[in-house]
């Protein structure tokens, strides 16, 4: 049984919607035992509707250590964040993390190159979707080999979430040129990746990534992932994380890591 949920946003990023103390409840309620607040930093990727995306982190820091001390008998509540990997930001990240005591840092790829797939321009800008994905994977994989500032590479296929027909054309193998050097670099430098179960609600069918990228990291000699839902209210939290258990028995898994002050420890499903 999976038993922490470490991705979820609350209301201290833009885009969250529940507070962390209702976080919290639904977390303790659900039997979750651990959990793990990943607030938004996406420094230097500019403004987007909704705002900056940019925690206030000392505000954030004082509502966590509130919360977690109030409800220490009932749950482990750890403090992360998720940061938005662009290349012109590696100095600030490299000094931000260490400037909090952050128990896991996950590196997340919001942006390809300076562009935002989340946005249907993104895919304007490529002949097709596949040239599109390859552009993406292609950033993630100079990020995978500049980056050192982070622990858990967040939802990997993450443009498969927002493109024209989604995943449906996706095969591993289309992408491996791209996907084998992008994997080999996270795990060679000592990183793992993350299962982020909101694919199952993003209509794919599957988690962010897809079960076929999970494998091959396996194969390529992949610590066990960690598992969060990126959770952004109550409902949400350790979503499909019965499908994700399976997911990691399928791909020869029979554990799954978490962070604590950025050191790793796994747990038996
Ligand atoms: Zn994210
Ligand atoms: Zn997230």
């Amino acid at each position: 049984m999976i038993i922490s949920d470490c991705h979820m946003h609350t209301t201290y990023s833009t885009d969250g919607h529940s507070d962390m103390e209702s976080m919290i409840n639904a977390s303790i309620k659900k039997g979750l035992k651990s959990i793990c607040f990943t607030e938004h930093n996406d420094h230097g990727a500019g403004f987007f509707e909704g705002g900056t995306f940019v925690v206030d982190t000392d505000e954030y820091y004082e509502g966590y250590v509130r919360l977690s001390e109030k409800y220490s008998e009932e749950i482990e509540v750890l403090f992360g964040i998720e940061i938005g990997l662009m290349e012109k930001e590696k100095a600030f990240f490299e000094d931000y993390v260490e400037k909090y005591p952050f128990d896991f840092v996950i590196g997340s790829s919001h942006t390809a190159g300076v562009y935002d797939p989340y946005f249907p321009e993104y895919y304007t800008r490529f002949d097709t979707t596949e040239e599109a994905y390859r552009y993406y994977f292609a950033s993630e994989l100079k990020r995978a080999e500049l980056f050192e500032c982070y622990d858990s590479y967040g939802h990997l296929d993450y443009a498969l979430r927002y493109g024209p027909g989604k995943n449906s054309d996706f095969t591993y193998e289309k992408y491996a040129d791209l996907l084998d050097p992008l994997l080999s670099a996270i795990i060679k430098k000592g990183k793992v990746i993350e299962i982020n179960s909101s694919g199952f609600k993003a209509g794919m069918n599957g988690p962010n990534p897809a079960v076929s990228i999970i494998k091959r990291y396996r194969e390529l000699g992949g610590l066990p992932p960690t598992i969060g839902s990126d959770a952004h209210e109550t409902a949400f939290i350790a979503y499909e994380f019965e499908a994700v258990e399976q997911i990691l028995r399928e791909t020869g898994y029979n554990s799954y890591s978490i962070f604590r002050k950025r050191e790793r420890a796994e747990i038996i499903i």
